[in-house]
């Protein structure tokens, strides 16, 4: 890694301010980058970044992904302060969890709206400051939920559906400046996201449904994020990848077999 700073990469991660996003900015930092943390949760946001404590490598930019204007405002800011992208990470993200006939427009709108919008405004102002300096990586994080239909979804699932094919199509389309996008679709991960929506019952079902037994940690999706973002992954792109403990892989599962199984070792 280089010693001037200048010459050091630069990551930006979106919804850093906690969670998978938050963990992204450590693994990006514990690797000799520069990072800049977008959210919309401004307090939240800034407390973390402070925590960090490192002020010359770590930035703090308050922005709704959602917002075209806000992007753009972020994206000057970048340049000013850095004068550079190498990678991005669309991992800003919102949950909403209802019955598809009872799930508001207002409701879908707000789920596209950060999911989707969002990953498709921060690549294209992000992904311009890549392709001027010869390229760049993009993750997007995507779910499980975008791979395989589930019950209470509607609006996460597709958006999440969405983004995976929205990945493929940028990664044909930004191969030409150089720009590698590819995504990962975590399984069930102990953030502040999933304790708002899951219950005691669901993560059972979930243990019950996941080949390891268990729910992923933040470091562990982090991991994949920064593999696709380093030049070990110099050759891939338009790519899903499922950090899931194996639920993408098992269909039904049949848990009781496995236990039966288990029980037998
Ligand atoms: P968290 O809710 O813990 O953190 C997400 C952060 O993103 C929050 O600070 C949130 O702020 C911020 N955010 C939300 N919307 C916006 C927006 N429009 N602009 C800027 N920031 C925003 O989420 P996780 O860490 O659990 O999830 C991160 C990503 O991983 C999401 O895309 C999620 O869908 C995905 N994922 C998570 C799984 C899990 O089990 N946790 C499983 C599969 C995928 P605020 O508090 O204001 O909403």
């Amino acid at each position: 890694m280089p010693h001037d700073p200048a010459q050091r990469p630069v990551a930006v991660v979106t919804g850093g301010a906690r969670g998978i996003g938050l963990a992204v900015g450590r693994w990006f930092l514990g690797h000799g980058h520069r990072v800049v943390m977008l959210d919309r949760d401004g307090p939240t946001l800034d407390a973390a970044v402070a925590a960090i404590g490192r002020p010359d490598d770590a930035i703090a930019v308050h922005c709704d992904v959602s917002d075209e204007a806000q992007v753009e405002a972020a994206a000057r800011t970048v340049d000013a302060r850095f004068g550079r992208v190498d990678a991005l990470v669309n991992n800003a993200g919102i949950a909403v969890f209802e019955h598809i006939q009872k799930t508001t427009f207002a409701q879908w709108r707000a789920v596209m709206a950060t999911n989707l919008d969002g990953v498709f405004l921060c690549t294209q102002a992000f992904g311009a400051r890549m392709q001027a300096r010869g390229g760049g990586a993009v993750v997007n994080v995507a779910s499980i939920s975008g791979l395989r239909a589930s019950t209470m979804r509607v609006a996460y699932g597709t958006s999440k559906a969405a983004v995976i094919h929205l990945t493929k199509q940028q990664a044909v389309e930004l191969s030409h400046f150089g720009i590698r996008v590819n995504a990962i679709a975590p399984g069930p991960v102990d953030t502040a996201m999933a304790k708002l929506v899951h219950t005691a019952a669901v993560r059972a079902d979930y243990h019950d449904a996941i080949p390891l037994g268990r729910y992923g940690a933040e470091e562990e999706m982090a991991e994949v994020v920064g593999f696709l973002c380093s030049d070990a992954a110099a050759y891939v792109t338009g790519q899903v990848v499922a950090v899931d403990g194996g639920f993408d892989a098992a269909g039904v599962g049949l848990p009781t077999l496995r236990r039966d199984l288990g029980a037998g070792r």
